[in-house]
């Protein structure tokens, strides 16, 4: 009996070749994958050190699915973790049998960026910590830009930036923020 897509709920998964040496099941229906945890290590060891992450060329629509799903394998409850790093889409993990869920185009987008030798880092806390960092960056980004405008907010990031190198800075903030600087006494930081 092949096992049951977490997607689409019926026992349509077939055995694909994802990459070479990488078996996955595949869905024929919502083209989601299942890679076990066996499968995935032992390409994972055969596949040499870790690709430097990189900028996609390829763009693909991903269709994350928010429904609850369950393992193929043991039938547990999937738990979703968000991956970052510029993506917006979540995979769904086994914490029982490790296995890990993709639906269409998520490995096609992992491998794009050389995040698919990565896998196993995006359950971690640590990597967890990273996404919801950049995710706190991304909300403070919208909010400095509707508050700004997007025109002078990248103006002051550049001024930011130049003011960060300056081993005078304080005494340059001194002067920018006094609305004469040219009196008698001069700000107290200058
Ligand atoms: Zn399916
Ligand atoms: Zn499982």
């Amino acid at each position: 009996m092949s096992m049951k897509c977490p997607t689409c709920k019926r026992p349509v998964l077939q055995k694909v070749t994802l990459e070479e040496s990488l078996l996955a099941n595949r869905c024929d229906k919502c083209e989601g994958n299942w890679i076990d945890s066996e499968q995935y290590w032992s390409w994972l060891d055969a596949h040499s050190e870790t690709l430097p992450e990189k900028e996609p060329e390829v763009s693909f629509e991903i269709n994350d699915s928010q429904k609850a799903k369950l393992c193929p394998q043991c039938n547990r409850i999937l738990i979703k973790y968000k991956v970052g790093r510029g993506t917006n889409f979540h995979l769904d993990h086994c914490s029982s049998c490790n296995g890990v869920w993709f639906d269409k185009n998520e490995w096609e987008t992992l491998k794009a960026r050389n995040l698919h030798d990565e896998i196993h880092c995006i359950f971690t806390q640590s990597w967890q910590r990273q996404v919801r960092q950049e995710e706190i960056e991304e909300n403070l980004d919208l909010i400095y830009t509707q508050k700004f405008g997007s025109e002078d907010y990248q103006e002051l990031q550049k001024i930011k930036a130049w003011l960060n190198d300056r081993p005078q800075k304080l005494a340059l903030l001194a002067y920018l923020n006094d609305e004469n600087p040219y009196k008698l006494s001069p700000p107290a930081n200058l």
